[in-house]
């Protein structure tokens, strides 16, 4: 039998990006610092608050409550999830419209953590060239401490990630504290070596195949962008001629000289290729691997620099653009997607600004619905609940508005008083005249007056009044 001519796994390479600077390796950078500093240090803001621990950001899963600076989260508000998850996912499709892949190459956990981990790989075992032959050469003192080095530090930041992600979830000092010494619950312990062992593998050792292989984006990418979406491109027919590339020799070292010999403005330095965190030419044109992160339009920006040459033989462009077109970016799929983004902003913030602090309803008692009393007036009782989700004391006169000559009885209870996220209770009963109950159902409001608390106006809370 004959060998199969063709391997059924690629070969696995690693990938050793060239280090460039420019400007979108300045941008990448800087959000790279941004994101880090949120992230680790956000656990440890404090944040003054009446009630609850004083954190600026806090999930609270015991209390069923997310602190997010002066914001509290309840569980009855999750719907906010739901409309944040749309807000991302309408800004994605927005955002690759436009600009395609951005989010990849500049935002995402992915290539942030990635990033890093390269950063430090470079720091011991230096820039590619060093790197490549030190993964050639033989095992020795140099090379085992190099590694071994790399992946302790790797491993440290790995760690250091889950246990960040885990402070957000307990009060920050305490929850450290408990973590190192074996007080934590095993949840704790879970989620941290959990995400520390898939920031490792992700971030470490598995890098771009991440984005090739695993995340769904890069496969449906495609079906979001159009002609008149900016991606970094390269212009063949600046960088070809109608020779094709060629070398700067003697000849070919001017751009009159190349333009004579009908050779294109690309030197063939391959500099774009050797940058590329994910192991691509972009000269081959657009590829599903590539991220979109700019790094070769800062490699090809350099060679252009250094001879003197116009910038932008490597840009972002359009498909409509490269031909000489108009680039077309108010169009109704851009107008939709924008139109959607604002729609979520707009609903997020017309929800969290018109939050209730204080919750009040009343259910009518329905058996009986009313009782005729001994000296004939009619009786109706109902079940008024408040719940305080505000972070101060709170107290409520209750009176009712619309419902002449009733009398309104609750016990041996005079006002409603609640602490911070205290919950009442109360059986009304409401009696009146059979007089003034002439209409069978009779519309009326429970008035809470505010007497001390966060909230000043009066809350009414709609019922009804049964006769027979
Ligand atoms: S080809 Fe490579 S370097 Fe260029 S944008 Fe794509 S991923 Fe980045
Ligand atoms: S960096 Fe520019 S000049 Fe060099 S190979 Fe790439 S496209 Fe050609």
């Amino acid at each position: 039998m004959s060998d199969f001519p063709i391997p059924v796994v690629a070969e696995s390479v690693t990938i050793h990006p060239r280090s460039v600077k420019g400007r979108f390796r300045s941008f990448k950078s800087i959000t790279l610092y941004l994101a880090y500093l949120v992230y680790f240090i956000l656990p440890w803001v404090p944040w003054d608050r009446p009630v609850g621990q004083d954190q600026a950001i806090l999930f609270d899963m015991t209390a069923r409550k997310f602190y997010i600076f002066n914001l509290v989260v309840h569980a009855q508000d999750i719907f906010w999830l739901a409309a944040l998850l749309f807000l991302a996912a309408v800004l994605l499709f927005f955002s690759t419209a436009l600009v395609g892949r951005a989010f990849c190459g500049y935002f995402c956990f992915q290539t942030l953590w990635t990033d890093a981990f390269r950063s430090i790989e470079k720091l011991i075992q230096g820039d590619r060239v060093k790197r490549i032959r030190l993964d050639k050469q033989k095992w020795n003192a140099e090379k085992i401490i190099k590694k071994v080095s790399t992946h302790s530090i790797w491993l440290f930041l790995a760690f250091w990630t889950g246990l960040s992600f885990v402070l957000y979830w307990g009060y920050a000092p305490d929850l450290l504290k408990a973590f190192f010494t074996g007080q934590a619950s095993s949840v704790a312990y879970f989620s941290t070596f959990g995400l520390m062992a898939t920031t490792y593998l992700a971030a470490g050792l598995m890098r771009e195949k991440v984005c090739q292989h695993v995340c769904p984006y890069s496969r449906f990418q495609s079906v979001m962008i159009d002609k008149d979406t900016l991606i970094p491109t390269y212009d063949p027919e600046r960088g070809e001629g109608s020779q094709g590339r060629a070398k700067p020799t003697k000849l070919l070292k001017t751009i009159e000289g190349r333009k004579e010999a009908g050779v294109g403005d690309c030197v063939d330095c391959g500099l774009c290729v050797q940058v590329c965190p994910v192991g691509i030419d972009i000269r081959d044109g657009m590829q599903y691997a590539c991220i979109q992160c700019g790094l070769c339009v800062d490699a090809c920006d350099t060679i252009m620099d250094a001879r003197g040459w116009d910038r932008g033989l490597i840009r972002y462009e359009s498909e409509n653009g490269l031909e000489h077109g108009k680039t077309h970016f108010f169009k109704l799929r851009t107008y939709g997607y924008g139109l959607a983004v604002l729609g979520a902003v707009a609903f997020l913030l017309w929800s969290m600004s018109g939050k209730k602090i204080i919750e009040g309803t009343a259910r009518q008692i329905r058996s009986p619905l009313y009782v005729t009393m001994s000296d004939g007036r009619i009786l109706n009782r109902y079940v008024l609940k408040v719940d305080n989700k505000s972070m101060y004391d709170a107290s409520f006169d209750v009176s009712l508005k619309a419902l002449t000559g009733a009398v309104m009885d609750m016990g041996e209870i005079k006002d409603i008083y609640l602490k911070p996220d205290e919950k009442q209770r109360i059986i009304v009963k409401v009696r009146r005249s059979r007089a003034d109950s002439k209409t069978k159902n009779t519309s009326f409001q429970f008035v809470l007056t505010p007497t001390k608390g966060e909230v000043k106006e009066p809350i009414y809370i709609d019922s009804q009044f049964i006769s027979p």
